[in-house]
């Protein structure tokens, strides 16, 4: 008997027994043939008897696959995508009557039940959207549920850098995080994790939501400031990690959202692994509680011999240089003091030297507070 017709007969005697539609028919020898359409190959197998109303495999889903890809054009309408993949889920009951008939016939290599919706709803979504198919690194994923008839869906995080340049006072960097969802994202704050737009992380958050969709937005910054600190020059360098965004390319240029301003942003990769060195010139404002003699402000020219020691309460130590030091007497006991530093002294602590030595109260022997500091310029080390 040739391999046709010795199939032909398999097929008759399940048809005998069993309801099978098109796709399920064929899917079960068209491997053994190399054929690639199941529905064509069910087709010509049920030439002597037909398909009468319900499918024994599949209660008649692959009829019924239009309205699964309706649902999948639906929930991705608002999205901008070039690749997708697919995850999808069945009711057990339609997997196990699967195998039962494959064991009962020993039919072995041949798709399952759920592989073949699979490939079907790709072949259905690629024909009408011209979006590809991507397995393995795809922008958007949807997850179709037949059994409760959803689709959920899901997009790639995308990364931005750029750099803010803060010329007013006031506005701490940091958003604090939604009361109801301590950040998690949820209905009172709209999926962003943050309630409130009024800091340097809102305000840019704020720009991003708009420009890209999204739900929550992790910032990675190079440095921090003071709520009362500016931050001049060129900026301080950010990456934001934005989820779930609807968009994944746009023209980014030069923005200012309450009175911050956005600039060299760019779509990256993703953000640094580890934390980026960088270089932060810094002007503090110093008071002194005793008047100040100009040649006694020379010994601050010392900062730069021996790099500045730092302890936190956890017990690490660590060191800081600092490059450049420069000085100006402002008042009988005001002066303010520019410093070129490796990023991460913790500028308060410096100046009353709370476990960072030498402190400047120490070097001038007079106890000093910090007024303001603000950051002039900050250089991202290239060696990172
Ligand atoms: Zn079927
Ligand atoms: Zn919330």
């Amino acid at each position: 008997m040739s391999n046709y017709s010795q199939i032909t007969s398999t097929a008759n005697l399940i048809l005998k027994k069993y309801d099978l539609c098109d796709q399920c028919l064929g899917r079960l020898f068209s491997k053994q043939l190399r054929l690639s359409s199941n529905k064509l190959l069910g087709k010509k197998l049920h030439k002597n008897s037909t398909f009468q109303s319900k499918c024994y495999i599949c209660k008649n889903l692959f009829c019924n696959l239009d309205h699964f890809l309706k649902l999948m054009l639906d929930s991705s309408s608002n999205y901008t995508f070039k690749t997708y993949g697919i995850g999808i889920m069945i009711k057990p009951s339609i997997v196990d009557r699967d195998d039962f008939l494959r064991s009962q016939y020993q039919l072995k290599g041949i798709d399952s039940v759920k592989s073949d919706i699979t490939k079907e709803l790709i072949k259905l979504f690629t024909k009408k959207t011209h979006k590809i198919m991507d397995p393995f690194d795809p922008e958007i994923t949807f997850t179709v549920n037949l059994k409760d008839e959803s689709c959920q869906l899901r997009s790639k995080s995308i990364t931005i850098f750029g750099r803010y340049v803060k010329s007013k006072r006031g506005y701490s960097q940091k958003q604090k995080s939604c009361d109801n969802c301590s950040g998690k994202g949820c209905r009172i704050c709209n999926f962003h994790g943050i309630a409130e737009f009024d800091s340097i992380e809102g305000s840019i958050s704020k720009f991003i939501f708009k420009k890209f969709g999204g739900t929550t937005a992790k910032f990675t910054w190079i440095g921090g400031e003071d709520q009362s600190s500016l931050v001049l020059g060129t900026g301080r360098p950010f990456f934001a990690k934005i989820q779930n965004p609807l968009k994944r390319k746009t023209k980014l240029s030069n923005v200012t959202v309450n009175s911050i301003n956005l600039s060299n942003l760019k779509l990256i990769y993703e953000s640094p692994k580890k934390p980026l060195k960088f270089i932060s010139t810094i002007k503090i404002a110093i008071s002194t509680e005793t008047l100040i003699d100009s040649e006694h402000l020379k010994k601050l020219k010392d900062l730069a011999l021996n790099p500045i020691v730092v302890y936190e309460k956890s017990g690490k130590r660590s060191e800081k240089k600092i490059f450049q030091v420069k000085y100006k007497k402002t008042s009988k006991n005001a002066f303010t003091l520019t410093i070129w530093a490796e990023g991460g002294l913790p500028i308060k602590r410096f100046v009353i030297g709370d476990n960072v030595t030498p402190g400047i109260s120490k070097i001038l022997d007079t106890s000093c507070v910090c007024k303001e500091f603000d950051f002039l310029d900050i250089v991202v080390n290239d060696n990172n």
